[in-house]
């Protein structure tokens, strides 16, 4: 019993097969943003879940954590906090390495951005194998002390398993792409 928006949001997702390389499905969701609806829809949708729940922090994941993470924090009435690619950052930093295909990247976050007990939403635009989205829980979890209610993405790949490297935390999607 899916919500009736759902299906709307879905078909706004562009795949783009063989981008930025061989064998990938990019997920676009830039055709989304076109339609305002879809996009308003997408945003109601986290927001109505996660109203009411006592979230102090929206940790929006750069680039496209930047789209979604804000309207929600806004409505639901908490922080909104980047965590961004290296060197990003003006200020002092805490950092966390995640493993890619080829090579490895960071998640930064200034210090003093999230105290300790904060209840904490992390945003992403979509999971595949997990590696960004555990960097980020590391980042707000273990170094800052925060607490994670839910990780929340508009997209999951499942056959790639990042669920099993949220460490048990939840993670709530609107749309699996098989
Ligand atoms: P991962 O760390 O493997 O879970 O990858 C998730 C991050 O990479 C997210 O920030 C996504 O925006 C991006 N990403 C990975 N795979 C795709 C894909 N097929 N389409 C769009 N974005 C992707």
């Amino acid at each position: 019993d899916e919500d009736p928006r759902i299906d709307g949001i879905k078909t706004k997702i562009r795949v783009v097969p063989n981008f930025p390389k061989p064998g990938i499905m990019f997920q676009d969701i830039t055709t989304l943003l076109l339609d305002p609806k879809a996009f308003k829809d997408t945003v109601d949708l986290f927001v109505e879940r996660y109203k009411g729940k006592n979230i102090s922090v929206v940790a929006g994941i750069e680039a496209r954590g930047f789209i979604f993470g804000p309207p929600i924090a806004l409505a639901i009435g908490a922080k909104f906090v980047p965590l961004r690619k290296p060197k990003k950052l003006p200020g002092e930093v805490i950092s966390e390495e995640y493993t890619l295909e080829y090579g490895s990247d960071r998640l930064e976050m200034h210090v003093g951005a999230v105290n300790k007990g904060e209840r904490a939403l992390v945003v992403d635009d979509l999971i595949a194998t997990g590696g960004t989205l555990c960097a980020a829980m590391n980042l707000l979890a273990e170094r800052a002390g925060a607490e994670i209610v839910e990780c929340a993405c508009l997209i999951e790949l499942p056959e790639l398993k990042g669920r099993d490297r949220l460490h048990g935390k939840p993670l709530h999607v609107l749309v699996e792409y098989h």
